[in-house]
């Protein structure tokens, strides 16, 4: 039966665009769409505010700690549009404002003072770190508050202003946030612009932009860096995944099944970090796939408003193509879907949860990122087959390797090129910890004091010890 919904980008309503309802693919509201042109103004605006914000580091470490505070007080208004917008259940919304909240005060820790060079000349050099300017923060869809004070907060510490630019699929919850975050701080210090392409592109490429920090996808990753390099600004890019996870033989299949579960299927699969390819052994590769496959046929699919939902729908319609596109090519070269495989019969981007057994290893949707609800189990013979195709792509962002042996798990998991590798977990990340994807899975380095870091340049003042 076709589906009520719409596989066009939100319309354009006179200066503003359309704001859908993942869970009925109905509009509910709309964002401003703001023309390109508008950025010198806005970024002009944001190079005066950063001469008063970056001279006063106490004032910033206050004011960081006071939008903690705001967003927490606001949680109730943010979470319903947060889900509403994105589609992920009011409890995953409510979890994603508490690790916003989290890292501003995590980063609300005053910058690094200076620090000496000592290498036994007869010079007293010292390095004084000094922030950036203007930042263009363009982040996603998946995780639209949690991502976007990933990038705000750590530029902000450094005494950066920030322009922020969301997603056109869910601007408004973040317009919220950032009106929320800006009751703490000066003037134009922080400010949001939302609007289709090329808005994002443009700012990528503004000439009086001196970081971009970017996260989305790889192909988009690529122009961003195109753009920035006319003015030679910084970039950070925190791109796709494809995430593998081994299961050793001396794994207890349902000890780890609901891990393992949520670890590909939370957000519906909408996680740079999923797990989004199991490999298992050939020995215990019907019971992995009937574990996995009982687990996606019983979970609560429905709108996230609904408390009973434990998996929403899809955040939009491409994606949900994308992933109808993934399933069925891989059905079509001769898996078999031991749950799911299909969209839902109702309104709205729902896809069933699917577990798909005896994929060919080039399907699109092992080679791929799937980014849905859609997980591929395949089986190896040999430990060093596993690791060779886990290692098998141009993505590195994590990995995870599953067993009893935590010593012989972790020996495997030191094999895997990515930048996080988890035993008997996947995806939990520290506020603390450098985030940083191996090879096209981003560049630059995100998250604790490597965060602020990129933030900074090192100023060095060199003088003699004596006149
Ligand atoms: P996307 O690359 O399509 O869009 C990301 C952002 O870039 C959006 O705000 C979009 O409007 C903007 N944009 C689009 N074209 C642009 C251009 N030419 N120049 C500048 N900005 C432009 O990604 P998406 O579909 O929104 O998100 C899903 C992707 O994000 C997945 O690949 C996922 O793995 C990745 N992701 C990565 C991380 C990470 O930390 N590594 C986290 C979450 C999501």
């Amino acid at each position: 039966m076709p589906l009520r919904q719409t596989r066009r980008p939100p319309a354009t309503l006179g200066e503003r665009f359309a704001v859908l309802d993942p869970a009925t693919g109905e509009a509910f509201d709309e964002a401003p769409d703001q023309h390109p042109d508008e950025l010198d103004a806005v970024v002009d605006r944001a190079h005066e505010a950063w001469r008063s914000w970056r001279a006063d580091p106490a004032a910033r470490t206050a004011a960081l700690l006071a939008a903690a505070d705001a967003v927490e007080a606001a949680g109730a208004d943010l979470a319903p549009l947060l889900t509403r917008e994105q589609g992920k259940p009011l409890a995953e919304s409510y979890a994603e404002i508490a690790r916003t909240a989290a890292r501003l005060r995590y980063f609300a820790e005053p910058a690094p003072g200076p620090r000496p060079i000592t290498d036994g000349r007869p010079v007293r050099s010292e390095i004084r770190w000094r922030p950036l300017g203007p930042v263009a923060a363009i982040v996603p869809w998946n995780f639209p508050l949690q991502l976007a004070s990933a990038k705000f907060a750590p530029a902000l510490a450094a005494g950066n202003t920030v322009v922020l630019k969301p997603s056109p699929f869910t601007p408004l919850a973040t317009r919220l946030l950032a009106s929320v975050v800006s009751t703490a701080l000066p003037q134009d210090v922080l400010t949001i612009v939302t609007g289709r392409e090329p808005l994002g592109a443009r700012l990528a490429s503004h000439p009086g932009i001196r970081h971009v920090t970017f996260t989305g996808s790889v192909p988009t990753g690529r122009a961003v860096a195109r753009g920035a390099a006319a003015s030679l600004a910084r970039v950070t890019l925190e791109l796709g995944g494809n995430d593998a996870a081994i299961l050793l033989e001396d794994v207890e299949v349902e000890r780890i099944a609901d891990r393992l579960f949520w670890a590909a299927f939370r957000n519906c699969g909408q996680v740079c970090m999923a797990v989004k390819r199991v490999y298992a052994p050939a020995r215990l590769y019907s019971q992995v796939v009937e574990a996995l496959a009982q687990r996606a046929k019983t979970v609560a699919v429905g709108p996230g408003l609904d408390p009973r939902s434990r998996l929403g729908p899809l955040n939009n319609a491409p994606q949900l193509a994308r992933v109808e596109r993934c399933t069925a090519g891989a059905l079509a070269d001769g898996a078999r879907a031991a749950s799911g495989g299909h969209r839902l019969d109702r309104p709205g981007y729902f896809f069933a949860p699917t577990i798909l057994a005896d994929v060919p290893p080039d399907s699109p949707v092992v080679a791929e990122e799937q980014f849905g609800p859609v997980l591929p189990v395949l089986p190896y013979r040999s430990l060093d087959e596993a690791v060779e195709r886990a290692n098998d792509t141009g993505f590195g962002l994590g990995g995870s390797v599953w067993g009893t042996d935590l010593d012989r798990a972790e020996a495997v998991a030191d094999r895997l090129e990515c930048g996080t590798a988890w035993i008997n977990h996947h995806a939990e990340l520290s506020l603390a910890q450098p985030f940083a994807g191996a090879k096209e899975s981003g560049v630059g380095v995100a998250g604790g004091p490597w965060g602020l870091y990129g933030n900074l340049r090192p100023f060095v003042v060199h003088r003699p010890d004596e006149a």
